[in-house]
């Protein structure tokens, strides 16, 4: 046993407690459940500089804000921390200011996306609970990185995708040891199997939210970026929304902070985007409600937040509102020139859900939601390079004679 705080699991809804040490899903009441820790006793323990001086690279490095015992089922596949990328003359352009803007770049983690935290942390919890089998439905992300992690300590993984989840994810996922399916439906068809199966199989389900522990793995992103803000956090962060876990997790790593004390002043107002092609969340916040209807016909290039109906709406929608933040959606066509101008004009190349955020961002200066001296952080969630992008018209014909005048215009692909 090492050092966790950990004191008990807690419903999301109804505030009733379950203990730790056992395998859980959903509450009773069929609500995702929340770990609650020991924070005074943490913070006793733990100070800014113990963090400092860890010697992990990556998000364990946080360790103690975890449920994670013992050392050993510190799942890795070599995390470290991601960058955060300043915006320069491409945010000018949008009507912001130079330096103000920051892209955290999840892309470079293991699997190429941030889904690695929450399964690294999901499946660290099943090898300690002593879980085997593992199912989780998926457009493509959660997929691949449940299937690597789940590899990495000997758990066996079946995922189950839309039958249109691009080609490379898909892939992805036999290839890193998972038992692979498509399904001719959506992500919430999938689900339902993933659930009907649980009695059948006796596998575990580690849908977004069924389960406690990806949303501790999303809360090392919060507490991942205040360190690297010297534990002066940004205004406002802008959080391409699918099932919210990230978001939900985000905020739960500042009220950690704040609670001991770690942080200070307003927390960041978290902004929730959407496509507007599937943006059941923007809807029900706009209406005031507290719980989204599904979204029917959902579509969308950002495929990571095609997501018609979340369990966490509640808690999306509470974490929205408690930080004063709002809700925006972007069309797709908004969501491709806003990843063509950033990486054209500045060799940062966002996946489309990443695109979004820069999308709502500019939005959002435009509409005066945001302000250009505030200072943002957009979440990059995938590398881009999983994405399909547009084709290369350029040829040259060696034998021919070349026409050098035609080189050299860093413009030819601008619309
Ligand atoms: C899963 C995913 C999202 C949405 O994340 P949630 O925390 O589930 O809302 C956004 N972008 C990408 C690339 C994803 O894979």
């Amino acid at each position: 046993m090492t050092d966790t705080y950990v004191s008990h699991l807690e419903c999301s809804k109804t505030g009733e407690t379950y203990p730790v040490g056992e395998v859980h899903g959903l509450s009773r009441a069929g609500y995702p459940l929340l770990v609650r820790y020991h924070l005074e006793e943490l913070s006793r323990h733990v100070s800014k500089s113990t963090i400092a001086d860890s010697n992990e690279d990556g998000f364990w490095r946080y360790a103690p804000f975890l449920p994670v015992t013992r050392p050993e089922n510190r799942i890795s596949l070599g995390e470290f921390r991601t960058p955060l990328i300043r915006l320069r003359h491409s945010i000018t352009s949008l009507g912001g200011i130079e330096e103000n803007v920051m892209v955290k770049d999840e892309g470079r983690l293991p699997t190429g996306s941030f889904k690695a935290r929450g399964l690294c942390l999901a499946v660290s919890m099943a090898k300690e609970l002593g879980l085997k089998h593992l199912a989780i439905p998926t457009n493509g992300n959660a997929g691949s990185a449940l299937a690597a992690y789940a590899r990495r300590c000997d758990l066996q993984a079946t995922v189950l995708c839309p039958a249109d989840t691009p080609e490379i994810n898909v892939r992805e996922i036999q290839q890193q040891g998972a038992d692979t399916w498509r399904v001719n439906g959506l992500i919430n068809d999938c689900g339902k199997i993933v659930n009907q199966g649980k009695e059948k199989t006796g596998w575990f389900d580690v849908s977004t939210l069924k389960e406690p522990y990806r949303i501790e793995g999303k809360k090392t992103m919060g507490l991942e970026l205040a360190e690297q803000c010297d534990w002066k956090l940004p205004d406002a962060i802008f959080y391409p929304t699918g099932g919210g876990t990230g978001l939900i997790g985000m905020w739960k790593a500042f009220q950690e902070l704040k609670e001991i004390g770690w942080v200070e002043g307003p927390l960041p107002r978290m902004v929730a985007v959407q496509a507007s092609t599937c943006a059941p969340i923007v809807k029900a916040w706009k209406q005031g409600k507290e719980n989204a209807e599904f979204w029917p016909d959902a579509s969308t290039v950002a495929a990571g937040i095609r997501v018609p109906k979340a369990i966490g709406d509640f808690l999306i929608i509470r974490a929205v509102n408690e930080s004063n933040g709002f809700c925006i959606d972007v069309s797709d066509d908004e969501i491709l020139s806003a990843r063509d101008h950033l990486s054209k004009s500045e060799g940062v190349l966002l996946c489309p859900e990443g695109a979004a955020t820069l999308a709502a961002y500019k939005n959002a200066l435009k509409d005066g939601q945001v302000q250009q001296d505030d200072r943002i952080v957009l979440f990059n969630c995938a590398t881009g390079l999983k994405y399909p992008l547009p084709p290369v018209s350029g040829a040259l014909d060696k034998d021919a004679a070349i026409d050098f005048s035609k080189f050299g215009n860093g413009q030819r692909f601008e619309s």
